[in-house]
Formats: structure tokens, C-alpha cells, sequence
């Protein structure tokens, strides 16, 4: 009888699905991973931004019943808010959830809702890192709308990335600005309304700005400080998983 084979890890199974699929469309990257290696144990993850909706129509088009998790940070734009509502109604996606920060974390580290004023590392690791954590800790893998050209800090964004044991998959990350502009065009998808304003990178309130003409997409978000992500997409998500008791 021929041996079992011991599942792949992490690294290798993200590296193998790299090499296969990373130059395909991005519409097929979704199709596979969600009809076939991560079938039911699949979500996305998604921030309602600036192009979020490029991702969410996608996946829609394949399946609509693919969850779709949010940060509530308590921080977003009113605009964000409303944008997911109609963007989640446009699709026809049934499986909206929705992870907000545990109310004995801001109770103890930001009871005024001030934190960000003073420490954006620790806001952030109390209303993003660590819902995220929970929000994805039932999946085996998760999508992301990361892109390459969004920020020098992601010019080497793989399609597919181990996070602890589970899969990140970015099937944008080869797109420009605009493959983005063309598709939203030709599958005519509402805008978040902050692009008009010059918000290319849309997260919470306090910590962003609106983008000079020429500069990285992501310049906006706390703008002035050395910090250009929110620890969601880097180690402190994986630390987090890691001491998850859920
Ligand atoms: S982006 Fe700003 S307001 Fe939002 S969690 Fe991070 S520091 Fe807090």
C-alpha cells in the first residue's frame, strides 16, 4: 500500500500555489482556490476602500456565499460604512461579518478613543490586529486586495503567502491602477466616494489623508510617521493567531 502523504506546510504549500497559479487572472486565482484547494474554508478580507469593490465583484462572481469579513474598527469614515452596505447589496453577497475590537481591550488601553493620538502601534494592534486575528482564525486562507504598486513596502507581493498555517492569497497583486480603472469601468462599480477626494488608501478617520498627485497610493495613511501598515498583513497577525485561544 502506498505511503499517505503528510500535508504540506504552510510555506511550501504557499510557495507550490505560487508557482502555479501566481500569472494566472486574477478571476482564476479566486476560482480555484475557492471551488478547489480551500473549497468552504475560504474568506476574504476586505477594508471597503478605494478598490475594494475590483475584489468583491470578482469573488461574487464565483461565489456569493463566500464570507466576507470587515474590521469595524469604530474609527472608519461614515462614507466606508454606507459604501459597504451598497457594495454588499450590489453583489448579492450573503455572508457579511463583521469583527469589532473587544470592549475589555478599549476599556483598559483607550477609553477616551484617543489612543491614536498618542500610540498608533497600540491602536491598531487593539482595533485591528487582533479582531483580524479572530475574523480570519476559521479559515485555512483568506483573500486580500493588496496590490504591488499600492507602496514601494509591497513591490515584491506574492499571490500567495503563508501566515502561521494559513494561506494569504492576493490575486491582485500584479494588477496597475489601471487594470483596477478598466474593470471597475466595464463591470460599471460604484466608487468608494472618498476617491473624489483624493483618498486612494482609505482606512480609519484619524490616520488618513488624502494623496498628492504622484505619490504612492498608501502615502495618506499616517502620514508623517514612519509606520505605513496597520500590522494586519504583517508578523503581529501571525503572533496573534498564534496566541489565539479561540
Ligand atoms: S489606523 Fe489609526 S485609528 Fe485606526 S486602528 Fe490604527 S491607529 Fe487606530
Amino acid at each position: 500500500m502506498a505511503a499517505k502523504q503528510r500535508p504540506l506546510d504552510a510555506e511550501t504549500q504557499a510557495a507550490e500555489l505560487d508557482s502555479l497559479y501566481a500569472e494566472k487572472p486574477p478571476l482564476e486565482i479566486i476560482e480555484q482556490a475557492v471551488k478547489r484547494d480551500f473549497a468552504g474554508e475560504v474568506a476574504a478580507v476586505s477594508s471597503f476602500g478605494a478598490d475594494s469593490a475590483v475584489l468583491l465583484h470578482m469573488i461574487a462572481t464565483v461565489d456569493r456565499s463566500v464570507p466576507i469579513v470587515f474590521l469595524d474598527t469604530g474609527k472608519h469614515f461614515g462614507e466606508t460604512l454606507d459604501y459597504r452596505d451598497a457594495l454588499i447589496a450590489d453583489f448579492g453577497l450573503t455572508d457579511l461579518r463583521i469583527v469589532t475590537p473587544e470592549q475589555a481591550a478599549l476599556d483598559r488601553d483607550d477609553p477616551d478613543g484617543k489612543l491614536h493620538l498618542s500610540d498608533t502601534e497600540a491602536c491598531c494592534a487593539i482595533r485591528k490586529v487582533e479582531p483580524m486575528a479572530r475574523g480570519v482564525e476559521p479559515f485555512r486562507a483568506w483573500f486580500t486586495g493588496r496590490k504591488r504598486f499600492q507602496a514601494t513596502t509591497r513591490a515584491a507581493l506574492p499571490a500567495f503567502e503563508a501566515v502561521g498555517s494559513r494561506i494569504r492569497i492576493n490575486p491582485l497583486a500584479r494588477w496597475s491602477a489601471a487594470d483596477l480603472a478598466d474593470y471597475m469601468r466595464t463591470n460599471g462599480l460604484r466608487e468608494n466616494p472618498l476617491v473624489a477626494y483624493g483618498y486612494l488608501s482609505i482606512g480609519c478617520f484619524p490616520c488618513t489623508q488624502p494623496v498628492k498627485p504622484g505619490e504612492d497610493a498608501r502615502s495618506g495613511r499616517w502620514a508623517g510617521q514612519a509606520k505605513t501598515e496597520c500590522g494586519i498583513h504583517l508578523s503581529g497577525l501571525d503572533r496573534s493567531l498564534n496566541n489565539s485561544s479561540i
